[in-house]
């Protein structure tokens, strides 16, 4: 099977940018099926840091073709900037970016309105990182969003935007008692950045079920994680858009049975940025070090992140939502510093032991962790490139997590740099 997807198997930022950038040199092409620029994924580009929030991650690789699928939202300023950045480190975007016409559209007002409703929201807000991208797909349901194909021709774009941003106003001004969004200007930063991206635009499905049929390698690069999966995640705390590997589906337009196989990219530890439960978050000193040794800090917002342990029950059903067929462990060498390691093996929850991850949320808030600890080995993990490279105790922590997850280590990614992975198994 050519394709392959990578999915974040805790609350995101799993490193999988990295772990794409990786898979990237040896793939034909890249596609982003869901999310929009609240993604932020942090790759090390011929020694330089480059940070991709809409752009796929294999875009450094001129050889790769990179598409943004209709499940994706675009926000067509952010995307432009986005471009524009890359190219200042050396990356140039050319024909190799295909922008599907049926990805829909994040607009300015998406954006204002988001940031009212957060306000209004008060104690109860989502935490979401304001980039519009839940409104967008708000809009996508209730029908009235704009897709990336209305962009051209600019006469009917203009008709449809002034539409919707005059209802967005009543929004903001009757319901938030906000400032109306100057609909002129924003309408022009949105023109201006579609005569950029015209010349991307595509019917992106047949091209990537052509390459599935022609035998290229395809990666399917998910973002956000699968406990931010709108379906199956910690619901309200969750994106808008599925994560799992069910919205290969219907973010690419490719048959479940063209899909192929699926890896899940799980931190050896565990974080989670904005609001929601999360049993296994470690406190003061232990989770000030993993915070300062993973430099956890968002790649879009640079919010520190909540830091905590791995929690096996949690990626086992991340594993079970998307058929995990192997797992990349990333930033291991962040626990190098440790003396013991403690796993969440179960949750008891109201005074009973579960091995599942509870279907309700408010469950989830009562779960405390049941721990095992795990001997630390307190040496360098950097420069380990083979499985034998690894110090015994690491060695050993890697699998007792792939016993508890139940699904087969294929890499561990132990440092930053690009080439800092030891693969257990013959990836892609
Ligand atoms: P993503 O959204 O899932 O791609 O994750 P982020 O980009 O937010 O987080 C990845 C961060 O961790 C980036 O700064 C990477 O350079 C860094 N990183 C990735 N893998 C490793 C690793 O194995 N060890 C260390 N120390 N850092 C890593």
């Amino acid at each position: 099977m050519s394709g392959l997807v990578l999915i974040g198997a805790q609350w995101g930022d799993e490193g999988k940018g990295k772990i794409t950038n990786y898979l990237a040199e040896r793939a034909d092409m890249v596609v982003r099926f869901q999310g929009g620029a609240n993604a932020g994924h942090t790759v090390a580009v011929g020694g330089r840091t480059v940070v991709f929030h809409l752009l796929p991650s294999g875009i450094s690789r001129p050889s790769a073709v990179c598409v943004i699928g209709p499940g994706v939202v675009i926000d067509p300023e952010a995307l432009v900037v986005e471009i524009d950045r890359v190219a200042a480190d050396g990356i140039q975007v050319g024909a190799n970016l295909l922008i599907d016409v049926g990805a829909h559209l994040v607009m300015p007002y998406h954006k204002a309105v988001e940031a009212a409703e957060e306000a209004a929201r008060g104690g109860l807000a989502i935490g979401t990182t304001h980039r519009g991208i839940g409104p967008a797909y708000a809009d996508r349901c209730s029908r009235e969003g704009l897709r990336a194909g209305d962009l051209v021709p600019p006469a009917l774009f203009r008709e449809r935007f002034e539409r919707v941003a005059a209802r967005r106003n009543e929004v903001l001004t009757r319901l938030h008692g906000a400032p109306p969004l100057d609909v002129g200007q924003a309408l022009a930063g949105v023109e201006r950045a579609a005569a950029r991206l015209a010349p991307h635009l595509a019917d992106t499905p047949p091209i990537v079920r052509g390459a599935l049929r022609a035998g290229k390698r395809v990666l399917f690069e998910g973002a956000q994680g699968s406990l931010l999966d709108v379906a199956f995640g910690t619901y309200p705390f969750v994106t808008s858009s599925h994560t799992t590997a069910a919205g290969v589906a219907s973010g690419a337009g490719v048959p479940p049975s063209q899909i192929g196989e699926v890896l899940g990219v799980a931190k050896a530890y565990t974080t989670r940025v904005g609001a929601g439960p999360f049993p296994t978050e470690a406190e003061g000193a232990e989770a000030e070090m993993i915070r300062e040794r993973g430099a956890e800090r968002g790649a879009t917002t640079g919010r520190p992140r909540r830091c905590g342990w791995f929690d096996a029950v949690a990626v086992r059903h991340a594993a079970e939502l998307s058929g995990f067929g192997g797992l990349v462990l990333t930033k291991l060498d962040v626990l190098d510093a440790f003396e013991r390691i403690p796993v969440c093996v179960a949750y008891e929850i109201d005074g009973r032991r579960t091995d599942r991850f509870p279907r309700s949320t408010d469950d989830l808030a009562r779960a405390r962790p049941v721990f095992e600890d795990a001997p630390g080995w307190q040496a360098s993990t950097r420069e380990a490139r083979r499985p034998d490279d690894l110090p015994r105790a690491a060695l050993d922590y890697v699998r007792r997590l792939e016993s508890l997850t139940d699904v087969p280590v294929a890499a561990v990614s132990v440092g930053a740099a690009a080439h800092a992975i030891v693969e257990f198994s013959e990836i892609l």
